[in-house]
Formats: C-alpha cells, structure tokens, sequence
C-alpha cells in the first residue's frame, strides 16, 4: 500500500482519485483550500485545509506524512478566465507547484503526478494529436500547464531519482455511478453540464458557441472522457512510478471525438428534454478540433477505459445532478 499525499483532493477529478485509492486501501492525505472543492467530496483519508501558497505548512505536511508519491490536482482551470487574470493563473498554477515540488525536494519525495490539459496543444496541425506536438497554448491556463511540464523535464534532467507522469486531459465529464461525488462548481462552463443544466431547467437555454467552424457539422469537435476512467489512469500511474517507471507525457481521451451538436442531441436522447438551445458567435481561443491520439497510455500504462461511450457519460452526469447529493450542497 502507498502513502499518497493529493493535492485539489477535494475538487472534481481529485475526489474521484482519492474514492479510488481510498477503496484500495492506499493512504491518502489531501491538501485542498477548499476555493473550489468540498469537505464532503473527500471519501477517504484524512484533508488538511491550507494553501499551497503557504509553503511552512506544506513542508510540515510533507514532512510528517512523508508520502511515496503526490498527485497535484490543485489548479485554476477556467480558460476565460485565466485570459482576464493571468498573474492569478501563473501565481497558482506555476508558483505553487514550485513550492510542492520544493517542498519534496527537500524531503527527497520523488515520484509525482501532474494533471496537465490538452490545452498545452493550442491548435493542433494534426488530428488526432499525439504527446510529440509541439507545445504551443493560446491562452494563459494551457500556458501555465505547459511551463509546469517544462519544470518537471528540466527537473528529471537535473535529478535522476525523480520521477513523473504528466498527464494531459481531454474534456472531462461524468460522475461516479453511485452518485456520492462528481461536479460541483459554482458558474460551470463546460458544455455537458451546462446542457444538463438546462436539461434540468437551471439555466434557460444552451448556448453554442460557434456553428462556423470547419469540421462536418460547423461545430467544435473534443474527445469527451469519463472522469472514472481518467481517475483509473492515476492509480495505474502511480502504480507504474512505483515499479520504478521512467517519466512519461501521456494524453488522457479516448480518441474519438465528438461535435458540439452530436453531444447537444446526446443530451437531449439521455434527460429526455428537449431544452431550449441558441446559436450564437465563436468563443475566444477554442481550438476547432482536439482529440487526442491515445495509444500511448494504454501501451505504457495497460490503461483500459471502461466508460468509452458518450451516452454512458452523460447518463452518470445526469444521475448526479438529479439525483446525486453533491450537486445540491454546493
Ligand atoms: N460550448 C458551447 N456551449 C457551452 C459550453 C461550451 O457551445 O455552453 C462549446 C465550446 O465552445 C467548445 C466545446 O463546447 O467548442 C467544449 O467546451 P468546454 O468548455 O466544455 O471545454 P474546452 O474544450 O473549452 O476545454
């Protein structure tokens, strides 16, 4: 069993790590804020509350719990927002991963596991995209992504003993399917919720954003993945750094990619509502196709999804936010 300490435990893909782990006996610390996660989202291990701006503390917890590897969730994840704010995305995305990685440097912590974004990509030359493209982000979040994954390279560089998994997220949705955690944040702005959001009546209809785009059907095309299988990826990660593995940059989708459109009408087929939906103009920086290439995690890793169907996805989304405790205790 592995002692692992998660920062962002207490968010949306962290929780989901941690409910894995926990159920597999690992010993998990979470370090959360709590800026956007939740107390009761974490189901197993013990959460301390702080920053990871405040690095006494992390060092404190580093030090006495002495983990084998950390997963590091914690991060700012909305694009618009980092384009408005880009110092409070380089400040917590970049800056306080230094301080966790300083802090397990000085504790000779070795193994780690970074949740990069398909957002280092920018706009891919080739479809579906592969971990050699260049890195080449378009907005201040995937900027930050991809500096963190420049610190990690020159770090295992510089340091023979440490090691990482980065692991760059497609479009992420769905819950655990026995409805105890999944997405709760405040204004979400990702497109499966906001369609479930507007399944349920919370918000009045469905924007989309951009029907210009040159792809089949004129709408933007992303390889959507379930959360459950993207926290399984972590768990063989940590596994394979365990047994010793060298670093490796792994995307995390399914390669296959679906419209704007598709996902709308898959929505509606799912919630049986046929919620009101508006076209309107382009989104600033959404690249018109990403879907990932996504042999190389299921070669390294034997990583073998499970919940590979947008439909299923969607099912586990709406059957949190129906019926799911979380999305009512925001
Ligand atoms: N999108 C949309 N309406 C929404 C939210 C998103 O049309 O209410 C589109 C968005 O422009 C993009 C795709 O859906 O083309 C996926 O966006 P999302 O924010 O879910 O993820 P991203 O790919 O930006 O990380």
């Amino acid at each position: 069993m592995a002692k692992v300490l998660v920062t962002g435990g207490a968010g949306y893909i962290g929780s989901h790590v941690v409910k894995l782990l926990g159920e597999s006996g690992h010993e998990v610390v979470v370090y959360d804020n709590l800026s956007t996660g939740h107390r009761w989202a974490v189901l197993y291990g013990e959460l301390v509350e702080a920053d990871l701006a405040d690095k006494k503390r992390l060092i404190d917890v580093v030090s006495s719990f002495k983990p084998d590897v950390v997963m590091h969730f914690a991060a700012y994840i909305v694009v618009p927002e980092s384009v408005r704010y880009p110092l409070k995305y380089y400040r917590n995305n970049v800056i306080n991963t230094l301080n966790l990685l300083e802090a397990m440097m000085e504790r000779g912590i070795n193994k780690f596991i970074f949740s990069s974004s398909a957002a280092v990509y920018g706009v891919p030359s080739e479809i579906p995209v592969s971990e050699e493209a260049p890195l080449a982000p378009i907005n201040p979040y995937g900027e930050s992504k991809a500096t963190v994954e420049r610190i990690l390279r020159d770090l295992a560089i510089s340091d023979s003993d440490f090691s990482y998994v980065s692991l760059r997220y497609f479009n992420v949705a769905g819950a655990d399917p026995d409805g105890r955690i999944g997405f709760a944040y405040p204004e979400p702005t990702h497109l499966i919720i906001r369609a479930l959001k507007a399944a349920k009546g919370e918000i009045d209809k469905l924007y989309i954003y951009g029907t210009d785009y040159p792809t089949p059907d004129g709408t933007c095309i992303r390889d959507y993945i379930h959360v459950v299988d993207l926290a399984e990826a972590h768990i063989l990660a940590m596994n394979y750094l365990l047994d010793g593995g060298e670093k490796q940059v792994l995307n995390c989708g399914y390669g296959r990619g679906y419209s704007v459109r598709e996902v709308v009408e898959a929505v509606k087929k799912v919630t049986g509502v046929d919620f009101p939906v508006e076209e309107t103009f382009r989104r600033p920086g959404d690249p018109p196709v990403l879907v990932a290439k996504a042999d190389k995690i299921k070669s390294i890793l034997k990583w073998r999804p499970k919940y590979d169907d947008l439909e299923c996805i969607i099912k586990t989304g709406w059957m949190w936010e129906t019926k799911g405790i979380g999305s009512r205790r925001l």
